[in-house]
């Protein structure tokens, strides 16, 4: 799900890029790069760890960075609490 407001989110990534990109919160593999383009598999974003759609807030507290592509996948793939369920055919 999308941020509400994308200043709020913009924020919340430059916090949490404060101490450097960090592995992928989701797959937990250093592969973020600042500077891939924007849709590429290694884009950084910022991913709800609750979604929203479960009652997650757009808070620093339920955020964390990962990549764009693992974003997508656990928006299809994923229940809520950060569970990772890696389906078949996913591997990074
Ligand atoms: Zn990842």
């Amino acid at each position: 799900m999308p941020f509400a407001n994308r200043h709020v989110r913009d924020r919340i990534k430059r916090v949490l890029l404060a101490g450097g990109v960090p592995p992928c919160g989701i797959c937990g593999i250093d592969h973020l790069d600042l500077d891939a383009p924007q849709y590429s598999p290694n884009a950084i974003v910022v991913d709800h760890i609750v979604p929203t759609s479960e009652g997650g807030r757009d808070s620093l507290e339920n955020s964390r960075l990962a990549g764009f592509r693992c974003n997508n996948r656990r928006n299809k793939y994923e229940g809520i609490e950060g569970v990772v369920k890696r389906p078949p055919g996913f591997n990074f």
